[in-house]
C-alpha cells in the first residue's frame, strides 16, 4: 500500500479519494474548500492543512484541479511542489487541462528526476464514486505501469494515448464530442416534448435507435426521466457549465493552432458561454436544456 497525497477533493477528486482509501492506501487530502476536506476525512482519509502537508512522506502525489493554471500554480516555481518532491515520486495529474501547461509541468518533473504522467479521467461524478472511470494517460510507458496500480481502485480503464500531454489531447477531442453530443440530445428531447411526446418516452426510443449515446444511457438531461442524473436534482453537482465551457475552449485554441475546422465544437462553446453568462456557471452541463427551452437558471 502507497502514502498518497492528494490535492483536489471537489466533485471529482473526493470521491476518487475516498476510493484509494476505501483500497487500503494511506492517503492524505488537500482542498481550499475546508468543507471538500471535512467529507474526506469523513471518508476516513487524512486532512492536510496544506498541499505541502499533503505531500509530506507522499511516494505518489495526485492533482485533480479545475483548469491548467491552478495545476501550474501548484507544481512550478521555486515554492510549487516540484521542488519540494524527492527523486521518484511518481506524479498523476487528472485534471483536465491544456496539453501546454501539462506537457510543461511534465518537462519540470523530468529535470527534477520525478516521473510524471498527465492522466484526464472520463465517466463523470458517478464513475468517480464507483471507481469506474477511464485514465486517458499521457506520459512514458514506464510511468504509465508504476501508475497502474495506484489508479486501479479508481477505474475501469486506463488508456496510453502517447507522449506528455497525450491523454488532455485524446480528452479534449472526447469532451468536445461530450457537449455536441448533450447539447444535441437536449435538443432532441425539447422538440419532441414540444411536438407532444413524453420525453421519457422519447428517450427510451432514442436508446433503442440510432440517436443512442452516453447522454441518454446515464446523464439524461431532462429532470425526472433518469433519478439519479443531476437533472432530477435542480442540475446541481455532476459537471460545471463552467468546466465543459473551458473543455470547450481547450479545443477551439487547439482547433486555431491546428488550423482544423470544429464547427460544431465552436457552436456548441458559444452556447455554453452564453449559459454561463446567464448564472448557470455552477449548474452541471446538462443544464444546456434549461437554456434551450428558455428558462433561466433559479
Ligand atoms: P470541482 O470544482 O468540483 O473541484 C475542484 C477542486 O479543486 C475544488 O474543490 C477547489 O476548491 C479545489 N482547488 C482549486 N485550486 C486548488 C489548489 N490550488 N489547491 C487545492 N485545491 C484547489 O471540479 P471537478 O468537477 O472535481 O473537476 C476537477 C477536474 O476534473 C476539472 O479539470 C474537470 O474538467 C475534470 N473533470 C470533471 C468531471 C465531472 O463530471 N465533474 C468529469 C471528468 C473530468
Amino acid at each position: 500500500m502507497a502514502k498518497i497525497g492528494f490535492i483536489g477533493l471537489g466533485n471529482m477528486g473526493g470521491p476518487m479519494a475516498a476510493n484509494l482509501v476505501r483500497a487500503g492506501h494511506e492517503v492524505s487530502g488537500f482542498d481550499l474548500a475546508a468543507t471538500a476536506v471535512e467529507k474526506f476525512t469523513a471518508a476516513g482519509g487524512r486532512g492536510a492543512a496544506s498541499a505541502e502537508e499533503a505531500v509530506v512522506g507522499a511516494e505518489v502525489v495526485i492533482s485533480m484541479l479545475p483548469a491548467g493554471r491552478h495545476v501550474a500554480g501548484l507544481y512550478l516555481g521555486e515554492r510549487g511542489l516540484l521542488a519540494r518532491l524527492p527523486p521518484g515520486t511518481l506524479v498523476i495529474d487528472s485534471s483536465t487541462i491544456d496539453a501546454e501547461t501539462a506537457r510543461q509541468v511534465a518537462a519540470a518533473a523530468v529535470e527534477r528526476d520525478l516521473a510524471m504522467i498527465d492522466a484526464p479521467v472520463s465517466g463523470g461524478v458517478a464513475g468517480a464514486a464507483a471507481g469506474t472511470l477511464t485514465f486517458i494517460c499521457g506520459g512514458e510507458e514506464a510511468t504509465l505501469e508504476r501508475a497502474r496500480a495506484i489508479l486501479e481502485p479508481m477505474a475501469k480503464a486506463v488508456f496510453h494515448a502517447g507522449g506528455a500531454g497525450a491523454g488532455q489531447v485524446a480528452k479534449m477531442c472526447n469532451n468536445m464530442l461530450l457537449g455536441i453530443l448533450m447539447t444535441g440530445t437536449a435538443e432532441a428531447l425539447s422538440l419532441g416534448e414540444a411536438n407532444g411526446l413524453d420525453p421519457a418516452v422519447l428517450s427510451e426510443i432514442m436508446k433503442a435507435s440510432s440517436g443512442n449515446n452516453w447522454a441518454l444511457q446515464v446523464y439524461n438531461p431532462w429532470p425526472g426521466v433518469m433519478e439519479n442524473a443531476p437533472a432530477s436534482r435542480d442540475y446541481q453537482g455532476g459537471f460545471a457549465v463552467d468546466l465543459i465551457a473551458k473543455d470547450l475552449g481547450l479545443a477551439n485554441g487547439a482547433a486555431l493552432n491546428s488550423a482544423t475546422g470544429i464547427p460544431l465544437g465552436a457552436l456548441v462553446r458559444q452556447l455554453y458561454l452564453t449559459h454561463a453568462k446567464q448564472g448557470a456557471g455552477g449548474k452541471d452541463f446538462s443544464s444546456i436544456l434549461a437554456f434551450l427551452r428558455g428558462e433561466r437558471p433559479g
